[in-house]
């Protein structure tokens, strides 16, 4: 029986491994399907995370630290797919991809949320060169230089109007002439002199060399119309795919609390509504999504283990 298991190795996962085993638990488990290190491993640099200012180290060689300190201090690895967690009793089944199961008296999950692509040419090319799902991560490289947003949902707004004060120019395309957003925070973008709102509009295409995105095509989707913007960075906030697959018995059905978006509703303390069940970072309600603040859930919830750990010993 594992004191813990963590599901996910990214920043989150990793910290809680770090917290859990530091803290003198003997025997964690981190399950992550593939090499430890989460979503920060596809970007190119990191420069807010506090403390970390080196600008000739990327992602991956950011996050290769985290994982040589979790094992240090003793946290295993099993690079495994989780495919359900269930409580049976006081304890919880583990169930792996391969059909395996390992049982558990706490679980803190930690299997992010991923963004989603919008579908145009040169997406996933240029993404991380000059496309980008994160205006908190990336919105300072354009400091008073124009950038576009695409998409009209309550992101996509709350993230250009973010852009807004650091860039010069912000354009938001939307396919549609009608946004999804709040209307009070239309209303905001409305008011805001650098934003441009190019309605019934998609991104065409990205395109660039190998320096990275050089600009980006904008066709009107009743015109046809084609409209090149040239250098300007491209963020794209087209809804988010919440891994949280996992958290689902075998009926479809959670098996803890989650908001309609499907991100799992935490207290401060990262509790799930299921006890001895903790969530940690991207995958929770209202995460920042940042490493920094993933970090610090998975922290705070690996305390929590501990705590709870104790009472049943
Ligand atoms: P993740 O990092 O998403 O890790 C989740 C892990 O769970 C993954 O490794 C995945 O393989 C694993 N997993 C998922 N499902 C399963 C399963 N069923 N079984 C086993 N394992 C599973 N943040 C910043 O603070 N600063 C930045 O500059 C910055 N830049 C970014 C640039 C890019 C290109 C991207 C994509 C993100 C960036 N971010 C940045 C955001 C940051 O990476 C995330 O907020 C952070 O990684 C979230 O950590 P997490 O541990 O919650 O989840
Ligand atoms: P969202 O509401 O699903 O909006 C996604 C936007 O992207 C929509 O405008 C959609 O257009 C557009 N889009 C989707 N696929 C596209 C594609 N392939 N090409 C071009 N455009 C595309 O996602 P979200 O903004 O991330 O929000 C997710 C949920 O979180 C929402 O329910 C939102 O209300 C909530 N949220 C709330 C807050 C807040 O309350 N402060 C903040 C952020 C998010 P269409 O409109 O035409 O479908």
């Amino acid at each position: 029986m594992l004191d813990c298991a963590i599901i996910g190795g990214g920043p989150a996962g990793l910290t809680a491994g770090l917290y859990t085993t530091r803290g003198g638990l003997k025997n964690v488990t981190m399950f992550e399907m593939g090499m430890p290190g989460g979503q920060i491993t596809q970007s190119s640099e990191i420069e807010n995370y506090p403390g970390f200012f080196e600008h000739d180290k990327t992602g991956m060689d950011f996050m290769n630290t985290w994982q040589k300190q979790c094992f240090h201090f003793g946290l295993k690895h099993e690079m495994k797919k989780v495919e359900r967690v269930s409580k049976t009793g006081e304890h919880f089944t583990v169930t792996l991809e391969s059909g395996e199961s390992v049982e558990a008296m706490t679980v803190v999950v930690c299997t992010g949320s991923t963004p989603k692509r919008a579908g145009f040419k040169g997406e996933d090319a240029f993404f991380g060169k000059g496309v980008s799902t994160c205006a908190t991560c990336d919105g300072f490289f354009y400091k008073d230089k124009p950038v576009t947003v695409l998409g009209g949902g309550d992101t996509a707004l709350e993230e250009a109007l973010y852009l807004s004060n650091i860039c010069s120019d912000v354009y938001v395309v939307h396919r549609r002439d009608t946004f999804r957003a709040a209307p009070p925070t239309i209303e905001r973008i409305k008011k805001k002199s650098n934003i441009h709102l190019i309605t019934d509009s998609v991104i065409e295409e990205a395109y660039g060399d190998a320096m990275g995105l050089a600009g980006v095509k904008i066709r009107n989707v009743k015109t046809d119309e084609l409209t090149q913007m040239e250098n300007t960075g491209l963020f794209v906030f087209v809804g988010h795919n919440v891994q949280n697959e996992v958290l689902k018995d075998e009926n479809g059905a959670f098996i803890c609390d989650v908001n309609d978006w499907g991100q799992v509703i935490v207290d401060l303390s990262m509790k799930t509504s299921v006890e001895g069940l903790y969530a940690a970072g991207d995958i929770r309600i209202e995460a920042p999504k940042q490493v920094v603040s993933a970090a610090g859930d998975g922290a705070v919830a690996a305390l929590q283990v501990i705590s709870t750990i104790q009472e049943q010993a």
